[in-house]
């Protein structure tokens, strides 16, 4: 068997380490006579994994004591409604920041709920940068503002935390969290999917601010509610109990490598080579304003398109897989979360070099 470098951007790549762990225990989980996903939800060895895992990414991402960490289940996208639903209180607008195609279906989902007041929107430029503190225009009247701060299609990324005074800041870091350090403190809401930058598909985490809980209509179905999930310790119903296992795994696995700050000087190394590549090169180009240049997400295309299959099949033949960029940019798009080893980077970048001598 030979693993691939997997460059999809979600599902993506789970550390080799933490899927041997995984298999290691799959029949029989430290001596308990079964696995994870045969467990009781509400026994003590899942109460202690659960426990672990929330542990882990609180001392990971040093989350204050005034954070609820949900673990929940309905994707990033269900965050998209259930932040109007649980944060609007009696306010009947919100801020959004328009970057890409994440941003633009939370907005799509916010409108079913509140007035929707754009702050600010690249469109005019493509997406191809993120934009200024300066160009923000905030309504003081706000429940809350809204902005994805790693566009996982565009490969766009904000190279600052927009600030928001009083009115609470809400981040969808699906493609970012856990990338490098942040400051918790400067956020209401933070909600990501897990699947690209935690583990397996089917959990959400989302790190919400106590006094921001508690405040849904009872219109708002108890599965929408966070207190639901503050009040049940996110097990008012059947958690994902083996993805959440193995986002604990993943949890363990930064901190076994040094913690968050030696993974963000890798990522940086890692992004840094490959944009270097790409600019060094007059046949691959990537169109995004540098200082919104995403550390997770690096589209790119060829100069000639008509060569993008073939660069595709190499690449695959050489165990670089799903390079091609989404639908609705064409070209390539190399995801490279904190999963993806340097050495795939490396691979990547002398295969680049290789086929443009060749077809350059
Ligand atoms: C992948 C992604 C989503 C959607 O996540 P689901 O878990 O599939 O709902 C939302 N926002 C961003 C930024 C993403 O990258």
């Amino acid at each position: 068997m030979s693993r691939v470098f997997n460059f999809s951007a979600g599902p993506a790549m789970v550390p080799e380490a933490v899927l041997k762990q995984a298999q290691e225990e799959m029949l029989d989980w430290q001596g308990s006579g079964m696995s994870v996903m045969e467990m009781s939800h509400r026994g003590k060895e899942f109460m202690s994994i659960a426990e672990q895992a929330e542990a882990d990414i609180r001392s990971i991402m040093e989350i204050p004591n005034n954070y609820k960490v949900l673990f929940l289940q309905g994707g990033a996208s269900s965050q998209f409604a259930m932040v109007p639903m649980n944060l609007l209180k009696d306010k009947n607008t919100a801020d959004y920041i328009n970057t890409g195609a994440w941003s633009k279906k939370a907005i799509a989902e916010a409108k079913r709920y509140c007035e929707v007041n754009i702050a600010a929107t690249t469109e005019a430029d493509n997406f191809m940068r993120t934009p200024a503190a300066s160009e923000l225009s905030l309504n003081s009247d706000a429940a809350y503002v809204h902005y994805t701060p790693n566009e996982t299609i565009g490969g766009v990324e904000f190279p600052y935390v927009p600030e928001t005074g009083d009115v609470p800041l809400v981040a969808d870091m699906s493609s970012t969290i856990l990338s490098r350090p942040i400051d918790v403190s400067k956020f209401g809401v933070i909600y990501a999917g897990a699947q690209k930058n935690i583990g397996p598909a089917g959990l959400a985490v989302v790190i919400v601010r106590e006094d921001l809980i508690g405040h849904a209509g009872n219109n708002v179905p108890a599965m929408f509610n966070y207190k639901t999930h503050m009040d049940n310790d996110s097990m008012y119903n059947t958690p994902p109990t083996y993805t959440w296992y193995l986002a604990g795994l993943v949890f363990q696995w930064i901190k076994n490598n040094g913690g968050i700050n030696k993974i963000a000087e890798v990522n940086k190394r890692k992004a840094d080579k490959l944009y270097a590549a790409i600019d060094d090169s007059s046949f691959y180009a990537n169109p995004v304003e540098k200082e919104s240049r995403s550390w997770m997400n690096v589209p790119f295309t060829l100069a000639n398109a008509d060569l993008d299959g073939v660069f595709l099949a190499e690449a695959k033949e050489l165990g670089l897989t799903t390079l091609k960029g989404h639908r609705s940019v064409g070209g390539m798009r190399a995801s490279i979360y904190n999963a993806m080893p340097e050495a795939g980077v490396d691979a990547l970048i002398e295969f680049m070099v290789q086929f443009e001598k060749r077809y350059g």
